[in-house]
């Protein structure tokens, strides 16, 4: 591990420097010509709750939608396809009311390439907000000297 700083550490860093990170990253997010960008980042995001909780489509559209992420029915069900196929999420047909759903649940092999996103997301993170982190540092070596 080439990181010593938890996640949950830098999230309370970053609101002591007033950092408003979030809504940052919801307007770049918005900005459909970075779609390319964003797409392994929407990828891990489904792959994410589909470890957690089965998962269908619409209901992605909403979450990723409340992430800053608007993104069509039209581009939802290929990237759930695109899982499926590459053996992350597995696809079952459960009845609701009159109508049918597609539900998608990670696989092992999805929990698996989840758990190694991670480290590869951390790491990034971590090169991403470098000075973020080194400026947390100072404020915080700051203050324990008073
Ligand atoms: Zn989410």
């Amino acid at each position: 591990m080439r990181y010593h700083v938890p996640l949950s550490n830098f999230v309370t860093m970053a609101n002591q420097t007033d950092l408003r990170t979030s809504s940052s990253m919801k307007h770049a997010a918005s900005r459909t010509e970075h779609r390319d960008l964003y797409s392994g980042l929407i990828r891990l995001h489904i792959l994410y709750h589909a470890c957690k909780q089965p998962i269908f489509g619409l209901e992605m559209i909403e979450e990723l939608g409340r992430h800053g992420y608007k993104l069509s029915a039209g581009t939802m069900y290929p990237l759930l396809h695109g899982l499926e196929s590459k053996g992350l999420l597995r696809c079952k047909v459960v009845g609701v009311g009159r109508s049918r759903r597609h539900v998608y649940r990670a696989t092992s092999a999805g929990q698996q390439a989840l758990a190694d996103a991670k480290d590869k997301v951390q790491e990034l993170f971590s090169e991403l907000f470098e000075d973020v982190m080194a400026q947390a540092r100072r404020t915080s070596g700051r203050r324990s000297r008073q």
